[in-house]
């Protein structure tokens, strides 16, 4: 017998997902989230979340979107890990296959993030959360009055710098090369800022202080000389880009030109009754409350499509 068809389908499982889950759950629609290789998202990865309005002592990242599954499930959410391998979304109910399984269902909502890269280094890893992080805004102020390095030549490196200068003494900008794909402006204004040195061609080798649990440098190598130096710091953030999770619906909606799903009306694909939200849909402000606000427009979408089209 083959499965029902769902009523909607949440794939991912981070801030925008499961708010989308809350919302259609509490109408009743029973949503099916999908959690894929990042359950919770980049939520999941930091630390103390001190801007999430409501939570005036602030929140461990991990626990705010723990808290949320609690409430999605509380309102009938089902929950499932996959990896979505294709989606045939040229006519409705719209088909997903997660490899061994295939889930059919009348609504979509692709909460599906974006996944900053990361140098991919095993010390970086280990001190993602205790130095390392990819987020400024979410942690630059836990860097007051400290040194602190960032690595990247793009507006989001150039960016990331400038507002760390808010709490750091002194922010060094890493990058690897010495040609800059920021913009003139980012760069200038990067250049000119008293706080910002500038170490072009140096590649980032490792993250020092594995054993300590904390960040107390970077081993760098000179990429013209090949000489090794350290750089004493006490956080090391990443500004070489994000990869939004969109390229299995390649060719069905419209990605723009670095694979971010466009939308219109906010959260609306090209395809009825398929939405996005969150960060796979928003290079600008990417933060946990604009992901859920934009999970709550996606769920609200659904209701009125399933009730426009009678089911
Ligand atoms: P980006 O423009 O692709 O720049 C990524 C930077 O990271 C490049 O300098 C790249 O170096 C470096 N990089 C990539 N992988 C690396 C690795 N493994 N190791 C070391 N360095 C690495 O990405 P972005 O800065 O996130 O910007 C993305 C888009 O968003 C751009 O269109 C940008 O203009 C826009 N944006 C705009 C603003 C703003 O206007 N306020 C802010 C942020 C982003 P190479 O150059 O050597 O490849």
């Amino acid at each position: 017998m083959s499965e029902p068809i769902r009523n909607t389908v949440i794939l991912g499982s981070g801030c925008s997902g499961l708010t989308a889950a809350i919302y259609s759950g509490r109408a009743n629609l029973r949503p099916l989230v999908i959690e894929g290789h990042e359950p919770g998202g980049q939520l999941s990865i930091t630390t103390m979340v001190e801007n999430f309005p409501g939570w005036p002592e602030g929140i461990q990242g991990p626990q705010l979107v723990e808290n949320m599954k609690v409430q999605a499930a509380r309102f009938g959410a089902e929950f499932q890990m996959g990896h979505l391998v294709s989606a045939d979304l040229s006519h409705a109910p719209y088909t997903l296959n997660f490899g061994k399984e295939t889930v059919r269902t009348h609504t979509l909502i692709i909460a599906s993030g974006a996944s900053a890269r990361w140098l991919g280094l095993p010390s970086e890893q280990a001190l993602i959360g205790h130095g390392v992080s990819s987020c400024a805004t979410c942690d630059g102020f836990f860097f007051s009055g400290k040194e602190i390095a960032v690595v990247g030549g793009g507006d989001s490196a150039m960016e990331e710098a400038l507002f760390l200068t808010r709490f750091a003494t002194k922010v060094t900008l890493l990058h690897r090369s010495d040609t800059f794909r920021a913009s003139k402006i980012m760069l200038d204004r990067a250049r000119e800022h008293e706080k910002i040195e500038f170490r072009t061609n140096v590649a980032v080798e490792e993250v020092l202080g594995v054993e300590e649990k904390d960040v107390r440098g970077v081993r760098l190598r000179d990429r013209r000389t090949g000489e090794y130096s350290e750089l004493g710091i006490s956080g090391l953030f990443l500004g070489i880009g994000h990869e939004p999770n969109a390229k299995a619906f390649a060719g069905q909606i419209d990605l723009d030109e670095d694979g971010y799903i466009k939308t219109h009306e906010q959260v609306f694909t090209r395809v009825p009754g398929v939405f996005a939200c969150g960060d796979v849909q928003d290079r600008r402000y990417r933060q946990a409350i604009t992901a859920a606000g934009s999970g709550c427009m996606a769920a609200l979408e659904v209701e009125k499509y399933l009730e426009e089209h009678g089911q």
